[in-house]
């Protein structure tokens, strides 16, 4: 698994854990750090990274203020599946997208 994420002007550190609490992932904002359950499936284990990313967006870009507690759980894992779903469902368009996203002066 990737060990760390570029998440606005922030790098996070990636970690996969014993315990990630009652959680399959956390996402601490101060330490910038994500830690994912290991024991979870490859699959699920990605996932929640996305889940985690998105929190992590969230807080990032000031959104997270608009939440409060589960509120901004129920957003993030519509955000989450959803957006997994966009990109699994449409895989062209996913490369288009980072192709195009990174492409300079196009
Ligand atoms: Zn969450």
């Amino acid at each position: 698994m990737i060990k760390s994420l570029k998440i606005a002007a922030s790098s996070y550190t990636v970690s996969e854990v014993a315990n990630a609490g009652a959680d399959f992932g956390t996402c601490d904002h101060i330490m910038r750090h994500i830690r994912i359950k290991k024991t979870l499936s490859k699959r699920d284990r990605h996932m929640t990274l996305l889940h985690e990313a998105i929190h992590a967006v969230c807080q990032e870009y000031g959104i997270s203020q608009y939440f409060a507690g589960e509120a901004e759980e129920l957003v993030v894992r519509s955000l989450e599946v959803g957006v997994a779903n966009l990109f699994t469902e449409n895989k062209a368009f996913a490369r288009e997208l980072i192709q195009a996203l990174t492409e300079r002066g196009k």
